[in-house]
């Protein structure tokens, strides 16, 4: 039934978006952390015994999809992401700006698609926490950058840490929300490198890593070089951001997935870079075009 498990912590995979992989604890006191994988596995986990927690890692359409087989389960997230579970729109307006249509959109795949049922915190994740699950002792450790109240989670003992959607894969991080932070990210990156265990578990993607921080190192990679090429193209003129995102430097020219138009972002984040290069004097506004200074 699990894709890993290493003592009382197991690991289910989920299928693509807008799934996630799952971690189990099967200990004295049971959690799920990220019930968006696969309904019937999670079920008949449920079924051996009473669920305590139901975690979740941060606020995002395709971590919640199961939460609502859960429904007497303590329900525990990060403050800043909390008030995007207990209302629909706090999650959408979470996303940025978009016109009605597009939150419309949203809010039908929020519902039908991922299931979502608005849910009150029962106890507030906090940077630093140990739960005591019983022989498992999992340690919060607040990653904030791909939403404000990412979290990832230590299994002390296990050496094990669950990265969450600081996911490690090729294509890199996401940080393309109103509060989505780059510097962030790569603080919550460089973070989580200084841990030292034998395996990275992540919420997407292959899902198993081995404890290596060079996975880490060439995530991190992927910023860099994003902003590398955006450098690069304001190098041969000023260009509109409307023609910084033509070129697609973060996302290529990807198709919607599903209600999710990379194109919008493809903007947010570029946005962000331009905001970071903007900071260290590297990059200029002037007017609608954006100016490279040496
Ligand atoms: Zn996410
Ligand atoms: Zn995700």
């Amino acid at each position: 039934m699990f894709d890993f498990a290493k003592g009382s912590i197991k690991f289910i995979r989920g299928g693509k978006y807008p799934f996630c992989h799952s971690v189990l604890v099967d200990d004295r006191n049971r959690a799920v952390i990220d019930a968006s994988s696969d309904k019937d596995k999670l079920e008949q986990f449920k079924d051996l015994g009473p669920v305590n927690y139901l975690i979740t890692s941060h606020a995002h359409e395709d971590h919640l999809a199961f939460n609502y087989l859960f429904p007497q389960s303590k329900f525990c997230v990060h403050p800043f992401d909390a008030p995007h579970f207990e209302n629909v729109e706090s999650l959408i307006d979470s996303y940025g700006d978009m016109p009605q249509e597009e939150r419309e959109k949203w809010r039908g795949f929020l519902e039908n698609d991922c299931h979502y049922t608005p849910r009150r915190a029962d106890l507030l994740l906090k940077d630093g926490m140990v739960m005591d699950l019983g022989e498992v002792k999992m340690e919060v450790i607040h990653t904030p950058g791909h939403t404000k109240g990412h979290c990832a989670f230590h299994f002390i003992e296990q050496k094990i840490l669950f990265t969450a959607d600081l996911d490690l894969t090729k294509a890199g991080p996401y940080y393309g929300d109103r509060t989505s932070d780059i510097e962030q990210t790569i603080r919550s990156l460089e973070r989580l490198k200084t841990f030292e265990v034998e395996i990275y578990l992540t919420a997407h993607g292959k899902g198993i890593l081995e404890g290596d921080p060079e996975h880490i190192d060439r995530y991190l990679e992927v910023i860099f070089l994003r902003e590398e090429k955006l450098i690069d193209l304001l190098s041969k003129g000023p260009k509109t951001l409307d023609q910084i995102v033509q070129e697609g430097i973060i996302y290529g020219n990807k198709s919607p997935i599903g209600p999710w138009d990379l194109t919008i972002s493809e903007r947010m984040m570029i946005l962000k870079h331009l905001s970071c290069l903007e900071s260290r004097n590297r990059v200029e506004q002037e007017g609608d075009v954006y100016v490279l200074r040496n």
